[in-house]
């Protein structure tokens, strides 16, 4: 009978022990969390070139890239922490609320629509939605769009301007810009409409392209962090370290080097 209550008693312990570990890890905010951990799950569009691509050495780089290693750096003391997970505009926010990911840095416009799922940083950069077409184009606006088939990248928010833009317009979805550029090339869609400064990662492939001069939208790009409680903390170190970075002149460095100062 001993014996038997004995080994109750240490079930009940147990028990109570796992119970008690897992609400302490609750407690534990997400920037706490990363640097007991020290790993930092940063979610990335490894195919938006100059924010994130794969270079010639097969290395990830990009301005978003060396943006969240510095901030990294500057709130973890290391970049080494980060891992990188692939995401698309379509799959982003879900792999945030899922937790596959910290938080996701990837050319992403802060919209109303969005902050009603997640949060924010503040701003990093601004751009607006521009019209890539060929150099022997007639569509010279948004409007000569009507009728034309026009490549978005599902998810983004050209998919849904583009409706206000041209709606006539014949819109093609794809996953990723890659794909979008690959039906262009071959003629099977008129144009590609984006950020202008992701359509001029893909114009400087070839002088074939240009970029219609209008713009249709301003977008300010923002760090998404999950909206709970648990993500204030990181994100108000986020904001610290990107306030620090626009006065040291960190950020403008970044654009200089990626060729994407003419927007600021
Ligand atoms: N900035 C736009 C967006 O957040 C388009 C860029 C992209 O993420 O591909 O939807």
């Amino acid at each position: 009978m001993k014996l038997l209550l004995k080994i109750f008693f240490i079930i009940f312990v147990f028990i109570n022990f796992c119970g008690c570990q897992s609400d302490i890890e609750k407690d534990v905010d997400l920037l706490t969390k990363i640097k007991d951990k020290k790993v930092f799950l940063v979610g990335v569009n490894k195919n938006s070139k100059p924010f994130a691509y794969i270079n010639s050495q097969g290395e990830l780089e990009g301005f978003d890239v060396e943006l969240i290693k510095e901030i990294s750096k500057k709130l973890f003391d290391t970049d080494k922490i980060i891992e990188f997970i692939s995401v698309t505009p379509s799959n982003r926010i879900l792999s945030l609320n899922s937790k596959e990911v910290d938080i996701v840095i990837s050319t992403m416009t802060i919209t109303e629509e969005r902050l009603r799922i997640v949060d924010f940083s503040n701003p990093y950069y601004m751009t607006g939605q521009a019209i890539l077409v060929n150099e022997d184009s007639n569509i010279r606006s948004g409007k000569d769009l009507n009728g034309k088939k026009v490549g978005i990248v599902l998810g983004t928010t050209a998919a849904t301007n583009i409706r206000y833009i041209a709606s006539n317009a014949i819109i093609k979805g794809f996953k990723n810009y890659e794909d979008a550029f690959e039906e262009f090339k071959k003629g099977n869609i008129d144009a590609i409409s984006t950020d202008d400064v992701i359509l001029q990662g893909i114009a400087t492939k070839s002088s074939k392209y240009k970029i219609l001069p209008d713009r249709y939208s301003t977008e300010f790009y923002g760090i998404a962090l999950r909206k709970d409680e648990y993500s204030k903390n990181l994100k108000l170190a986020i904001n610290d370290a990107l306030d620090i970075m626009e006065k040291s002149g960190k950020i403008k460095e970044l654009e200089r080097k990626y060729n994407v100062q003419y927007r600021r």
